[in-house]
């Protein structure tokens, strides 16, 4: 559970790019592009041993709130499209759409609200900051976050070699 789609342009060559992420964009913020295989920087993905977790993945009560929202929405659209099929003896494709997203969107809250009071989100969570504290153990990694603005907390920046002036630069 989770899974999404990350779209994008390439910044280097306009390509169109899509690629699998989960819910939160975690992952290195330092993309490569598959046409022009450049790399370039995309700011929706979180480093989390930088960027931290999004405050979304961490509470159940944001996605409690959309499903009570949507709850509401599919109730009110629901009910006018049953008044105005049995009453009226028409019905607006655009209500169906909405009673139908409405209900897709509220049973997807619903899920994720229960995935992340359950402890699944944490879980994932520190699966993802491992794998960002071992993209920081990376000394040109960690310099090339520096080189486009990133502040660096200081653990990573032990044994990564350079002085401390050009650390305090970003
Ligand atoms: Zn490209």
């Amino acid at each position: 559970m989770g899974m999404s789609y990350l779209e994008g342009t390439c910044p280097k060559c306009g390509e169109k790019t899509r690629e699998q992420s989960n819910t939160w964009c975690y992952g290195s913020p330092i993309r490569f592009c598959p046409r022009c295989k450049q790399e370039y920087l995309d700011r929706r993905w979180r480093e989390v041993a930088i960027d931290g977790f999004d405050p979304k993945s961490t509470s159940p009560g944001f996605y409690l709130k959309a499903f009570l929202l949507l709850v509401v929405v599919a109730a009110i659209s629901g009910g006018w499209l049953y008044y105005t099929t049995h009453v009226k003896n028409y019905y607006s494709t655009l209500v169906v759409t909405v009673v139908i997203i409405s209900v897709i969107g509220a049973v997807a809250c619903l899920g994720l609200s229960i995935w992340i009071a359950l402890g699944f989100a944490a879980k994932t969570n520190s699966h993802y900051l491992e794998e960002s504290k071992r993209r920081l153990r990376n000394a040109d990694y960690v310099r090339k976050l520096q080189a486009y603005g990133y502040v660096i907390p200081s653990e990573y920046l032990v044994g990564i070699g350079n002085s401390s002036g050009e650390i305090r630069e970003s």
